[in-house]
C-alpha cells in the first residue's frame, strides 16, 4: 500500500507565468469527490486555475490540519467553508490571506505525509480542462491486528455454527435441521484446533440464538461478528449447510469477500481440504457479499458443507463420521491457511 509521495513544499517554476510581478492566478472552481476505486479510499480535491501558481503544503504537528497555500492567487468564487467526507476530510476553509489563497483542510484522524499527495496538472486542451491543483488525502486505516504467522499455535479462531435456537436454517425433506448439523461439526473442530495450540471461541456452544430468539437477521449476524471482533480473532469461520429447490444439486462451496489480502487464501486453503470429503460434489470457492464476511475486519470465510436438499448428501450429513471428517478437514485447512498467509506476509 505504499504510494508514491509527491509532497510539494517547493515552488513550481514550470509554468510560464511564475515570475515575480505578474498578475495573480485565479481559482475559478473548487470541487471534491470520495474515490473508492483504490485499495485505500481517498478524497480528491481539485481547484481549477487560469495558470499554475507556486504551491506550499504543510501538515501540522499532530497531523490534523493540512494547509495548502496557492501563492499570489485570488479565489473570490471559491472562498468559504465546505463540509466533505467526515471519515477522511472533515472540512475545508478557503480564504484569502494577503496575496495568497489558503486552504485549511481539517483531518478527522492523525494523518501522515505519506497519505497526502498535492500536485499540479497542466491544462488539457483536448478535453477542455484548465490548469488544476489536485489535493489527495487518503483515509487513515489502522494496521491490521490479526496474526498471519505460520501454524495454529496461539491463533485466536472464532467458529460460528450457523443458525441455532429459533432459527433452524435449512430443513431437509426428512426433517434434519441445518442448525443441528453445523453445531456438532463446530464442537468436533474446537478440540482439534486446541490440540494444535489455538484458542477457539464458538459463537454458540449449544442450540440457542446468539442475539436472541426471532431477532432480525442483521442483529443476529452482527452479534456473531461482535464475538469475533471482541476476541480480536485471527480468523472468523462460519459453518453452514446449503439447500436448493432442485434435489440433484449438491456439493461443498467456500465463500469469501475480498476485504483483506488474506480472505481468498483462507477460502482456498479451507476448500482444498473440505472438498476432499467423499460423497460431496465440489462447487469451488466463490466471492459473496454475505454480512458476516463484509462486516468482520479479520480474514473470514463461510463454508457450505453440502446440501440438505440433496438426499444423497443429506444421508451423509447425518453420519457422525462425516461430521468428524469435515471438522478434521477444516482444521487441516486452517493450518494450511496460516502457513500460506505467513509466506504472503513476508
Ligand atoms: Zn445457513
Amino acid at each position: 500500500m505504499k504510494r508514491l509521495i509527491c509532497w510539494i513544499a517547493a515552488v513550481f517554476l514550470l509554468c510560464l507565468g511564475a515570475v515575480s510581478g505578474r498578475a495573480a492566478s485565479e481559482v475559478t472552481d473548487f470541487r471534491w469527490v470520495t474515490r473508492n476505486d483504490s485499495a485505500v479510499p481517498f478524497v480528491r480535491m481539485v481547484l481549477d486555475v487560469d495558470r499554475l501558481p507556486a504551491i506550499d503544503a504543510e501538515l501540522n504537528r499532530d497531523g490534523t490540519v493540512l494547509s495548502v497555500e496557492l501563492k499570489k492567487t485570488e479565489g473570490k468564487q471559491v472562498e468559504g467553508v465546505y463540509a466533505l467526507n467526515p471519515d477522511i476530510v472533515s472540512g475545508v476553509r478557503i480564504a484569502q490571506e494577503k496575496r495568497n489563497l489558503v486552504l485549511k483542510i481539517q483531518l478527522p484522524k492523525a494523518t501522515v505525509k505519506e497519505d497526502i499527495n498535492v500536485f499540479p496538472l497542466k491544462a488539457d486542451a483536448a478535453h477542455q480542462k484548465p490548469y488544476r491543483v489536485v489535493i489527495d488525502v487518503y483515509k487513515v486505516v489502522p494496521p491490521p491486528t490479526f496474526k498471519t504467522t505460520a501454524g495454529l499455535q496461539d491463533k485466536v479462531i472464532v467458529i460460528d455454527p450457523g443458525h441455532g435456537g429459533s432459527d433452524t436454517g435449512a430443513i431437509s425433506a426428512k426433517n434434519l435441521y441445518e442448525k443441528d448439523v453445523t453445531l456438532p461439526i463446530a464442537l468436533y473442530l474446537k478440540p482439534l484446533l486446541e490440540a494444535r495450540g489455538a484458542q477457539v471461541i464458538l459463537t454458540r456452544e449449544d442450540d440457542h440464538d446468539v442475539y436472541g430468539p426471532h431477532a432480525d437477521a442483521v442483529s443476529e449476524l452482527q452479534a456473531r461478528v461482535d464475538i469475533a471482533e471482541r476476541a480480536a480473532a485471527d480468523v472468523f469461520l462460519s459453518i453452514h449447510i446449503d439447500s436448493f429447490v432442485r434435489p440433484n444439486v449438491g456439493g461443498v462451496t467456500t465463500y469469501y469477500h475480498r476485504k483483506t489480502v488474506f480472505d481468498e487464501t483462507l477460502a482456498e486453503a479451507l476448500h482444498d481440504h473440505t472438498s476432499q470429503v467423499p460423497g460431496f460434489d465440489d462447487r469451488g470457492t466463490r466471492t459473496a457479499n454475505f454480512y458476516l464476511l463484509v462486516n468482520s475486519t479479520m480474514p473470514s470465510a463461510l463454508v457450505e458443507l453440502g446440501f440438505l436438499s440433496n438426499p444423497k448428501e443429506e444421508a451423509e450429513l447425518r453420519k457422525d463420521s462425516v461430521r468428524r471428517e469435515f471438522a478434521q478437514q477444516i482444521a487441516d485447512g486452517l493450518e494450511a491457511y496460516f502457513n500460506r498467509a505467513d509466506r504472503i506476509s513476508r
